[in-house]
């Protein structure tokens, strides 16, 4: 199967099997799992923050952020169109009782600060207490621009927020800005990293903040139902996806600008390739193409895609530039 749906469908490699099947093993709960115990403190570590948390997904990981930074009746600013806001089940609001405040994002994705400023709710009983400001990068496989968080650390001070990044995708922007992660997540009281997309680990995200913060988390965590035992089986995998996979990131987005510019060679699909930055990217898909017909018929090839307009596509791991042609090949015989 050649599967551009998402980065999520990556396979664990051989190394990482290994590691699981050899990791040493306790009760997490306990805090006796030494392999979720290591990864916990290579990440803090890592990534210049006090602790970290081992999660079972990236909407766990939001979540907890969430409830850690926020109390009931509190709220959170992010985007219209922040993966915490639109594709999280309404978690903060259903379980956290956190009201959400969503803001027009840009086409880069940013938030423009007079829009946060104004949303902002004076200390008064009318309203909800607005507590954090939440920022995602990559957004839509866009990176933001560095010198928009520094200015976002610098409203948050200024209005006594915290400031929270859903970093599912962080690391493929560390490597579009060709800088060290941590220039970027030094400017946020906590963030989340997903080790199961482009990182290529079977299950988990991780959750960095200061010790308090992560306490609090880990509470949560418990009463969420997500506190897990010899889960350093997963852990192990997660401490591979870390130290292994990042650096060839680079290689997923060499692919994604490829796949772009195939893209302007077959009639009816165009990419600017100018909005692709990583690993994700977008084709605008003639309306006289029947997408349902073409899903399937691709599927039959063993070719995997997502319907839409546009259409999305996502390099990761198990994509091949020599992949990328028998799809280009197989899609102009197909249309
Ligand atoms: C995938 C994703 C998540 C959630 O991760 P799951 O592990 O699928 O729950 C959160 N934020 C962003 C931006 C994502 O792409």
């Amino acid at each position: 199967m050649i599967d551009f749906r998402s980065d999520t469908v990556t396979q664990p490699s051989t190394i990482m099997r290994q590691a699981m099947a050899n990791a040493p093993v306790g009760d997490d709960v306990y805090g006796d799992d030494p392999t979720v115990n290591d990864l916990e403190q290579y990440a803090a570590k890592r990534h210049g923050f006090e602790a970290a948390l081992f999660c079972s997904s990236g909407t766990q990981a939001n979540l907890l952020a969430l409830m850690a930074h926020c109390e009931r009746g509190d709220e959170y600013l992010c985007g219209q169109q922040a993966h915490n806001y639109k594709f999280e089940g309404g978690g903060a609001a259903v379980l956290g009782s956190i009201q959400p405040q969503p803001i027009e994002n840009e086409p880069d994705g940013t938030l423009p600060f007079a829009k946060l400023s104004a949303a902002i709710k004076p200390i008064d009983p009318h309203f909800a207490r607005t507590k954090l400001l939440s920022l995602e990068n990559t957004i839509n496989g866009k990176v933001l621009p560095l010198e928009y968080i520094q200015q976002a650390r610098e409203f948050v001070d200024q209005h006594g927020l915290k400031l929270h990044l859903d970093g599912a995708r962080i690391y493929n922007a560390a490597t579009a800005l060709n800088i060290d992660i941590c220039e970027i997540v030094k400017y946020f009281d906590s963030f989340t990293i997903c080790l199961s997309k482009g990182l290529g680990a079977p299950v988990g995200s991780l959750l960095l903040g200061d010790k308090a913060l992560i306490a609090r988390a880990r509470r949560w965590r418990k009463v969420l139902g997500g506190g897990m035992r010899q889960a350093g089986i997963l852990a192990a995998a997660g401490k591979i996806a870390l130290t292994e996979n990042t650096t060839r990131l680079i290689a997923d987005h060499t692919n994604a600008k490829y796949l772009a510019e195939q893209f302007n060679n077959v009639e009816g699909f165009s990419v600017n390739l100018a909005h692709v930055q990583t690993n994700i990217l977008f084709a605008k898909v003639d309306e006289s193409i029947d997408q349902t017909a073409l899903v399937e018929q691709l599927k039959q090839q063993d070719i995997l895609i997502s319907a839409g307009n546009p259409m999305r596509f996502v390099t990761h791991l198990n994509i091949t530039k020599e992949d990328i042609d028998r799809f280009i090949t197989v899609l102009k015989a197909t249309l």
